[in-house]
């Protein structure tokens, strides 16, 4: 249907596609299906209708995770 489909096997909304780096490392992103994957530092970042979710969550705790003392920082699992 929508010749941009093609490049768009992730699935990203292909306006805000070319403006996304790894929030974790900055690096440049590669498109798997459903999902955008860091170049640098590999991670995934689902892309749920349209949007990647390029939340920091599961990989830096945020400061109120790390006092909880819940999660490894340097955890990289997954
Ligand atoms: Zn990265």
């Amino acid at each position: 249907m929508d010749p941009s489909d093609g490049d768009n096997v992730s699935g990203c909304d292909p306006r805000v596609r070319p403006h996304l780096v790894c929030p974790r490392c900055r690096s440049e992103l590669d498109d798997v299906p459903g999902a955008l994957v860091c170049r640098a530092c590999h991670r995934r970042y689902p892309v749920v209708d349209g949007t990647p979710w390029m939340t920091l969550e599961d990989s830096a705790p945020l400061d109120d995770r790390a006092a909880a003392g819940s999660m490894d920082p340097s955890g990289d699992v997954r």
